[in-house]
């Protein structure tokens, strides 16, 4: 086994920890843990105009749309996609009993 295939097991593996601790975390507090489908193109889709590339190399680090003329640190525009997941645009409107918003009870408490 090459070592890019140790470190890939290497980084599979420890998704799979952050995973596990967020999952706990969240339970701890009584949070809801959102997660979008694997295949969704956070990186990949203009967070303005909604286009999708084909492709977006790791080492490109700056977002540009050749549709609306975008230009945005790739995390960034992520990060804004992420932020419109219907998961999280629900939650963030109707949050669930135990959810978002008791979060804050639930910090307040435990510091007492
Ligand atoms: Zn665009």
């Amino acid at each position: 086994m090459g070592n890019h295939h140790l470190a890939r097991a290497i980084a599979y593996a420890a998704c799979g920890e952050t995973v596990r601790q967020l999952r706990y975390k969240t339970q701890w507090y009584g949070s809801a843990l959102i997660t979008a489908d694997r295949w969704y193109p956070s990186t990949k889709r203009c967070s303005r105009c909604g286009d999708v590339k084909d492709v977006i190399p790791l080492g490109e680090r700056v977002f540009n749309c050749e549709v609306c003329g975008l230009v945005a640190d790739r995390d960034l525009n992520a990060a804004r996609n992420l932020a419109e997941w219907p998961g999280v645009a629900r939650t963030l409107e109707t949050p669930v009993e135990g959810g978002v918003q008791s979060t804050a009870k639930a910090a307040d408490s435990a510091s007492r």
